[in-house]
């Protein structure tokens, strides 16, 4: 199990290997607006939990549990946004799915992917939702 904080730093990861070739620890540090030597020492933690390969100075490579496990919490995030927006929630998504994200159980993200897959494929229901919302109102 890894830590939130961890949890994020794999996550990112994951999403700059999508779009470089290369990830280097700078990447990190500032997406993340984290100094240096913490992303370091997470970095040594997840090679030592076997997410990613890296060496000290050198390149950020994700390991195959590293991409599965890095592809399970991009999708989570991109879950709980929808979800927010599927809920008409005015909070700002980005920041509560962040919030949300590393203490719901499993079996309840599970819960959440399939009301939003079943709103996806029922949109009626979803606009009685809205109504539902403006009456209220
Ligand atoms: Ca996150």
């Amino acid at each position: 199990m890894l830590t939130p904080s961890l949890e994020d730093y794999l996550e990112e990861i994951y999403r700059f290997s999508l779009s470089l070739d290369t990830v280097r620890v700078t990447d990190i540090s500032n997406r993340l607006k984290v100094a240096l030597p913490s992303v370091t020492k997470a970095l040594y933690k997840l090679r030592d939990e076997g997410y990613i390969l890296y060496e000290r100075y050198g390149e950020i490579k994700l390991t195959h549990e590293g991409k599965e496990f890095g592809y399970y919490l991009v999708t989570r995030n991109q879950l709980l946004q929808e979800f927010l927006a599927l809920i008409c929630s005015k909070c700002d998504f980005a920041a509560e799915a962040e919030a949300m994200e590393h203490y719901l159980s499993t079996a309840t993200i599970d819960a959440i992917k399939t009301l939003v897959d079943f709103m996806k494929l029922n949109p009626s229901w979803q606009q009685a939702f809205k109504d539902f919302i403006v009456l209220q109102s």
